[in-house]
């Protein structure tokens, strides 16, 4: 019963009691991005485009890059949908060969994300021109974001440089500093999407890929929660969309907490739209509220989850 009521949930993603929360795919390429479209979600949250450059030795040309990215936002022009085109993650657990750094002690903390600007500003704006060819020539609303954001003069540099083009320019909150700075990174930008993977690794100063630290790399820390909740409520005041695009997202009892924290969009693999989104259906916004701050106030992953649960309706 539980299954065919997860098939037949479709969308749109509110609350029980009516309050939107957009649901959105993470994709990788064209394939993930249509396969999407089968799916009750507005749009894609997160395109991460490193993943189409992993096996080139030379950066595309700005033709070749905007036919890449037109593909994936031509399934979603329209009907009040939106992509969000995350610029190159190059470096750490996403090497590319034209944009990595090489032989760093620490890669993780080293020049990564769009740290890869600070040294070789054209290969950004390239990307960026690329993806506004790319937004132009489909019609599909196109919101662009960069990932490793960790001061408030970054966001303003990269904020000058999308809307110069005439698109939407947000950050991920990534970095500890961007979540505690996030009021004023929103003067630089539009959006904010927290990507809890990075933020959790970054928090806890815990090794994503180490699965000997899982029991540090949960999103459920309570730390972790805190800094969305800031990152939220900074959101909440500058009346500007702040939402989740890491694993967290993909968690149906997590995204009761993250709605109740003030998160007003999910991105998650595709597969986990139907079952958070009939998850968030079932429940109040004033219930995630109380989910919420039961999570906030306990000193442990599991504990948190456990007092998350009990308060399900
Ligand atoms: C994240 O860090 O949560 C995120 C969404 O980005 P990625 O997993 O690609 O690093
Ligand atoms: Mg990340």
């Amino acid at each position: 019963a539980e299954r065919a009521a997860l098939a037949s949930w479709s969308g749109p993603g509110r609350t029980a009691d009516g309050r939107p929360v957009k649901l959105l795919a993470n994709v990788a390429d064209a394939a993930s991005a249509r396969a999407a479209t089968s799916e009750p979600v507005t749009g894609i949250g997160l395109f991460r485009t490193e993943l189409s450059f992993l096996d080139r030795e030379t950066e595309p040309s700005v033709d070749e890059q905007a036919a890449i990215y037109a593909d994936v936002l031509e399934p979603y022009a329209g009907d009040g949908r939106h992509v969000v085109v995350r610029t190159l993650d190059a470096g750490s657990d996403k090497p590319v060969a034209f944009a990595s750094h090489p032989d760093e002690e620490n890669p993780a903390l080293g020049v990564r994300g769009l740290r890869l600007a600070f040294a070789d500003p054209g290969l950004l704006h390239r990307q960026l021109d690329a993806i506004a060819i790319a937004a132009e020539r489909t019609g599909t609303e196109c919101w662009v974001m960069a990932p490793m954001v960790a001061t408030v003069a970054e966001a303003r540099d990269f904020g000058v440089a999308v809307h110069e083009r005439g698109l939407k320019a947000g950050v991920m909150v990534e970095v500890p500093s961007a979540a505690l700075l996030a009021h004023k990174v929103l003067e630089e930008v539009d959006f904010l999407s927290i990507g809890t993977n990075d933020l959790t690794q970054y928090t806890m100063a815990a090794d994503r890929m180490a699965s000997d630290l899982a029991h540090l790399t949960d999103p459920w820390q309570p730390a972790v929660l805190q800094l969305v909740a800031i990152a939220a409520e900074a959101g909440r005041r500058a009346d500007k969309p702040v939402g989740v695009c890491g694993e967290a997202a993909a968690d149906p009892l997590l995204a009761c907490v993250l709605v109740g924290l003030g998160i007003t969009s999910l991105s998650m693999a595709a597969a986990a739209v139907r079952p958070v989104g009939a998850r968030v259906g079932g429940v109040t916004l004033g219930r995630c509220e109380e989910m919420a701050e039961a999570a906030l106030a306990a000193e442990d992953p599991a504990s948190a989850r456990e007092a998350a649960r009990v308060l399900l309706p």
